[in-house]
């Protein structure tokens, strides 16, 4: 596994939810999110109905799952936790809607990995709130229309495009989630830091908020490891030091670039010339299967401006050449 990884596994996702702000006036960052989200939140409160439903996208790691836990914290209303790869039937779609309780919240995860019967009686509980129950089998079988109670739906998907169109059209109010700032990272570090009862410098969390891709699933985790580096190493204390020693010793750079990253770039760069060169032999070159090169590393390398996707193959951009202290070849290397 990856420090830099953005995506969790159940263990760390346990971790992690101690960490979990609570309340929407205790959720640094998205600031369009937050008081577009504020609003929608309050004012269903105040007429008593439950509010639109709510589609969180944006990469992993960056608060949806957290933000629709607030939802439910605002709303006062119980949560029910699910996602599209654990509902594979309409059926058990039917089950989770016909057994909500009125202006209770539910949460489905990676929605865009739903089943597409599931996606279609999915439709028609969002507007109607009715779900048609199909009872016996073959020609004989009926559909019996349920009506369910009014409740909220908060998706999560980190990829928005691949949801069909009539499903989107459902949410009322999508929010966009975006990488965080430096800043809006060292706040929540600086928070989480205190709740895991450790003491932290400023100069030490400023260089931990450097690394993190702008993603606080990884800023959460390297302060962890830097946390063990204090208590194992050190004074016990989150100090510029201890966070140099740490990051260094888990390969992740002061760009956040770790060992698979820079591997991506120094085959791209001193094997092919800077490209253009295909996935599949750039991943060769790096001992990766493709696949991971392309979900793990290439969307950080490309948003980050150092190598660019071309129908031609992948090429090296200036940055990627001075970042390892080469220089790019006359005549560009783009
Ligand atoms: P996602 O569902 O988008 O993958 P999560 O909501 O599970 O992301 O967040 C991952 C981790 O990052 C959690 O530990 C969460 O507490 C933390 N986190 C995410 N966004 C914030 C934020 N704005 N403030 C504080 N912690 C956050």
């Amino acid at each position: 596994a990856r420090v830099v990884d953005p995506g969790g596994d159940d263990e760390e996702r346990r971790i992690e939810s101690a960490l979990r702000p609570r309340r929407l006036i205790d959720f640094p960052g998205q600031p369009r999110v937050r008081d577009q989200l504020g609003l929608v939140l309050e004012a269903a409160k105040r007429r008593g109905t439950p509010p639109d439903h709510v589609l969180l996208s944006g990469p992993p790691g960056l608060g949806k799952t957290t933000l629709a836990m607030i939802v439910a914290t605002e709303l006062e209303q119980p949560i029910r936790i699910t996602s599209g790869p654990a509902i594979q039937h309409a059926g058990d779609l039917a089950a989770v809607l016909s057994s909500l309780a009125e202006g209770e919240v539910l949460f489905l995860d990676e929605i865009h990995r739903m089943a597409r019967p599931a996606e279609e009686m999915l439709y028609l509980a969002m507007e109607d709130f009715r779900v048609d129950v199909i009872v016996g089998k073959g020609p004989g079988a009926t559909a019996i229309p349920l009506e369910l109670p009014p409740f909220t739906v908060v998706g999560a998907t980190t990829r928005a495009g691949l949801l069909p169109a009539p499903l989107r059209d459902r949410f009322g109010f999508t929010g966009h989630l975006d990488y965080y700032t430096a800043d809006d990272l060292t706040t929540i570090l600086t928070r989480n830091a205190t709740l895991l009862g450790v003491e932290a410098t400023p100069q030490g969390i400023s260089e931990i908020a450097g690394r993190s891709r702008g993603t606080p699933r990884i800023a959460n985790r390297l302060l962890r490891r830097v946390r063990d580096f204090a208590q194992v190493h050190g004074k016990g204390v989150v100090d510029h030091p201890a966070a140099m020693s740490a990051l260094s010793l888990f390969d992740v750079d002061d760009r956040g670039l770790d060992r698979l990253d820079r591997g991506v770039l120094e085959a791209l760069c001193r094997r092919f010339g800077g490209g253009p060169v295909g996935l599949s032999t750039l991943a060769v070159a790096v001992g990766e299967e493709a696949d991971t090169v392309e979900t793990v590393a290439e969307p950080y390398l490309v948003r980050e401006g150092y190598m660019l996707r071309t129908p031609r193959g992948r090429v090296a951009a200036p940055l990627a050449w001075t970042h390892l202290g080469l220089t790019p070849p006359a005549g560009g290397g783009t």
